[in-house]
């Protein structure tokens, strides 16, 4: 049984179909990347699997229950985080007391203490979190998916604006939630130092649908996926750039 199965998901707009017949499976404990140019679809895809959006056709199974049309709240107590493009955070609270509410939603205790240290922010804890640092900002957000006590996290964008240290220190956290704390993982991303960085099956997506699934290496060299990107297929793509459309 996977653990988050996408089935044939659609969605529109109008006449356009943000989302087509999208499918994919994720394996329990798994990291994957979602690129691809934007507007292709990726955030429509991640609001289908949060329910800010019920799809047309298709459905979302997690842990083996069909969770399509449920509640975004409903999801998230089940055990889906998502960070947003756009951190939300509560920029007049501290960092501690941020984390301190997100650990009120979860039904076994965490260590902030463990917590504040993996983040990076164990000497920022008692600043106001609107006075943190771009970065900073995603990180406690990325803290307080954490101690809401997650099984799988969704990433839009989560080294969007940063600095080419700050982008590696978070492909570090998420490769260390992956690994250590065994939470499945799904990153869109655009940001290809930290794709490549992350070293995970990479699923490329087009209008609305995956046009290629592979490793890093594979896509790189691959002649639809240069073709995407720069509209031929002599260069190489998803090197030393980033690849937004
Ligand atoms: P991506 O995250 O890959 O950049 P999106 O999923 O945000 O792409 O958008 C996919 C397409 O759907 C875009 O053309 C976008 O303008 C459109 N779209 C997204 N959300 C809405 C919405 N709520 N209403 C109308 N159109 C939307
Ligand atoms: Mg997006």
């Amino acid at each position: 049984m996977s653990f988050l199965s996408l089935n044939s998901l659609s969605k529109s707009f109008g006449g356009l179909k943000a989302v087509d017949n999208f499918s994919l499976e994720l394996a329990e404990g798994s990291l994957n990347a979602l690129v691809g140019p934007n507007g292709c679809g990726k955030s429509t895809l991640f609001n289908l699997i949060t329910g800010s959006l019920t799809p047309d056709n298709g459905s979302v199974v997690f842990k083996g229950d069909n969770i399509t049309g449920l509640s975004p709240h409903q999801i998230a107590r089940l055990g889906v985080g998502r960070k947003f493009q756009v951190p939300a955070i509560f920029e007049e609270l501290s960092v501690f007391e941020n984390l301190i509410i997100a650990a009120r939603k979860n039904r076994q205790s965490i260590s902030l203490p463990a917590l504040l240290n993996q983040i990076k922010l164990w000497r920022e804890q008692n600043q106001l979190a609107g006075e943190l640092a771009h970065g900073q900002k995603q990180w406690l957000e990325i803290g307080i998916l954490l101690a809401q006590g997650p099984s799988l996290i969704l990433l839009d964008e989560p080294t969007a604006g940063m600095t080419a240290s700050e982008t590696r220190e978070t492909a570090n956290l998420i490769s260390m939630i992956n690994r250590d704390q065994k939470i499945t993982v799904l990153v869109i991303e655009h940001d290809i130092a930290f794709i490549e960085y992350l070293d995970c099956p990479l699923h490329v997506m087009s209008k609305g649908q995956i046009l290629k699934s592979g490793s890093f290496s594979e896509i790189r060299n691959d002649d639809e996926v240069k073709e995407l990107y720069f509209g031929r297929s002599q260069e190489t793509p998803l090197m030393g750039s980033d690849i937004h459309a």
